[in-house]
């Protein structure tokens, strides 16, 4: 897990964010992710700078280590100096080692969040669920953990002050308040109210408006007027082109089916698998992968 250096902000990883919720949902199914429909509660993962350092973080990893239904694994947690904010060693298991850069024996209501982050790295380890990559496969360690209700503790760790500035994980602040935003849409949570750092709720405000942001793309019936005027006039030319056709900025494509009616694809705001289909007016889908209805005027 990374360390330090200058807060990056916006949405710059946002493709292989989305492609990380589409992978969990894959590999997890629907029925599984249901069953984080509840997150990590803030009592559970308490850490006061008065509680016993090893009794302390023993416990928060076996918290950790039962919401994400590990219950065989565990945790050795260990305090050193070292450049990154922690490390793991994925192995076979069931014990694993942890190793937490020295800094949290003073910072201990930060190690709720270090450890959500190190204990997603097993989790998705079991899964054998990875991207290639460093980055990429951090970035989807940290959306499978905000996602599976863990994530907020990464998001909270976000403070910054004209002296300093702290931040722990690879996507940015919004990212995460982006994450946190669609877990909150799908099981109607409001984890803000978790929150102890204002900067952690500004940025989840910017995630939640571009999370309703997905739900309001033509196709769908949400979208605003300027989008459906866009979606007409681009429907227009593939109809009058009779082959497939992406329109920059959007996220639909048309594409000719033989003899039949043309079809539209385009992303499901909720899991970013993408959805076919046929072009005629008022049809309603529902997505196969996240199950999730969509009202669409094609
Ligand atoms: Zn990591
Ligand atoms: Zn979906």
């Amino acid at each position: 897990m990374a360390n330090g250096g200058p807060v990056e902000h916006g949405f710059p990883h946002l493709e292989t964010v989305r492609e990380a919720i589409t992978a969990l949902y894959k590999r997890l199914s629907y029925d599984t992710i249901q069953t984080f429909s509840g997150s990590v509660a803030p009592a559970d993962v308490a850490f006061a700078d008065t509680d016993d350092l090893h009794l302390g973080t023993q416990r928060v990893a076996r918290e950790l280590v039962r919401h994400y239904h590990l219950p065989d694994a565990h945790m050795i947690v260990g305090f050193r100096e070292m450049e990154h904010a922690a490390n793991i060693e994925l192995a076979a298991g069931p014990e694993y080692f942890v190793e937490l850069n020295d800094r949290f024996r003073t910072h201990r209501r930060d190690i709720g969040a270090a450890l959500a982050h190190e204990i997603m790295h097993v989790y998705l380890h079991r899964l054998d669920l990875s991207f290639p990559g460093t980055r990429a496969n951090e970035i989807l360690t940290d959306t499978a953990t905000t996602y599976l209700g863990a994530g907020w503790l990464l998001l909270d760790a976000y403070r910054e002050d004209s002296a300093s500035s702290q931040k722990l994980g690879y996507l940015t602040p919004e990212e995460f308040g982006y994450v946190l935003a669609k877990r909150a849409l799908i099981f109607d949570e409001d984890p803000s109210i978790w929150f102890t750092s204002p900067q952690a709720y500004e940025a989840y405000t910017r995630g939640m408006a571009k999370a309703r942001h997905d739900e309001q793309q033509p196709p769908l019936t949400a979208a605003g007027w300027a989008g459906r005027r866009r979606y007409a006039r681009d429907r227009r030319h593939a109809q009058d082109h009779h082959s497939p056709t992406s329109h920059p900025g959007t996220a639909y494509s048309f594409t000719p089916d033989g003899r039949g009616p043309l079809r539209v694809s385009f992303p499901c705001p909720t899991c970013h698998q993408r959805i076919r289909v046929p072009v005629r007016g008022r049809v309603r889908a529902r997505c196969g992968l996240c199950r999730t209805v969509l009202e669409c005027d094609t």
